[in-house]
């Protein structure tokens, strides 16, 4: 239920993406490029061809309280004008906060930086850090991109711009309103104490948020524990998925997660797209909602 392309910050075309996915024995696969829909005919038509359901999907970019936060919308419609008008204007201002990072690398001693960076994008409108952290190991500086993100690219270091995103209600609002659900990514990967962590589900949910990732790419096992019991908690559903970028960079290949833990209640649990495969062997689990009769 979380993926990139080179649509975004991913390094497979969005067809390319959905192969290995159907390859990897997942069943229902969603492409989430970041605030980007440009993927989605294309992956949706080679899901299609081979037989594999499909989400149209999509990570959005939040400034909340000072922090990045990342919304996820799931069966979104990706024509749907406010969605893409939405989209469009958090997009905009990428490339002038690249040129600004460029600026700072160059400082930092990393030559041709922005041009560098660039020469890794799938999409001009996208130009993402982690364009600039595949630069920087191949230009020999770092690693790899993790090594990057310690020395660059974040907050304090050389190559961190500071970005004004998307709201966290309107990117709710956004999502809702193209008939898509709107996921809290990642939580454990925020740097918010506890009490910044519930103030930020509280407010989601105020918002419209109907769910919060618990088994991620981004968490250890004792986070999914974690996030179940507050998905529990704030009767939130719970999704899962890879964050798969590219092959031999992300730390988790597509459907290679364990399963969400049977505590919690799936995204997809009331979805037309899993009807079919309820049931099959390895297939996602439906079932009645926490407190629900039956
Ligand atoms: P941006 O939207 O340009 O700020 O880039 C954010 C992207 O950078 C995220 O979606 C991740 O793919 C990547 N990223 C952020 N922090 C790290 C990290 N510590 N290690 C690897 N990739 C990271
Ligand atoms: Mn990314
Ligand atoms: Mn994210
Ligand atoms: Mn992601």
């Amino acid at each position: 239920m979380h993926s990139h392309s080179r649509m975004s910050d991913g390094m497979l075309a969005p067809a390319e993406v959905v192969r290995r996915a159907h390859a990897a024995g997942v069943a229902i696969h969603a492409l989430t490029d970041h605030d980007e829909l440009s993927g989605i005919a294309e992956a949706a038509a080679e899901a299609a061809r081979l037989g594999m359901a499909f989400v149209a999907g999509v990570e959005v970019s939040v400034s909340w309280g000072g922090e990045t936060i990342h919304v996820v919308g799931l069966r979104v419609d990706p024509g749907d004008p406010a969605l893409v008008e939405g989209l469009a204007r958090t997009r905009d201002g990428r490339d002038a906060r690249a040129r600004e990072i460029g600026a700072q690398l160059e400082r930092a001693g990393v030559p041709d930086a922005y041009e560098g960076a660039l020469r890794h994008v799938g999409n001009p409108a996208l130009v993402s850090r982690t364009h600039f952290a595949r630069h920087i190991v191949e230009a020999g500086i770092c690693a790899d991109v993790g090594e990057v993100f310690r020395h660059y690219l974040s907050e304090g270091r050389p190559g961190f711009v500071p970005h004004r995103w998307a709201g966290l209600a309107e990117a709710v609002d956004w999502i809702r309103g193209a008939g898509g659900i709107a996921i809290l990514a990642h939580p454990g990967r925020y740097r918010l104490d506890e009490g910044g962590l519930w103030a930020l589900m509280d407010e989601f949910r105020s918002a419209g948020g109907e769910a919060i990732e618990v088994v991620s790419g981004s968490h250890t096992p004792d986070q999914y524990r974690r996030f179940a019991g507050h998905a529990r908690e704030f009767g939130f559903l719970a999704s899962r998925g890879s964050d798969f970028h590219a092959p031999g960079e992300s730390r988790v290949e597509l459907g290679a997660l364990p399963p969400l833990p049977d505590t919690v209640v799936p995204v997809w649990h009331d979805w037309p797209e899993t009807a079919a495969l309820c049931g099959a062997p390895g297939a996602p689990r439906s079932r009645a909602r926490p407190g629900a009769p039956g």
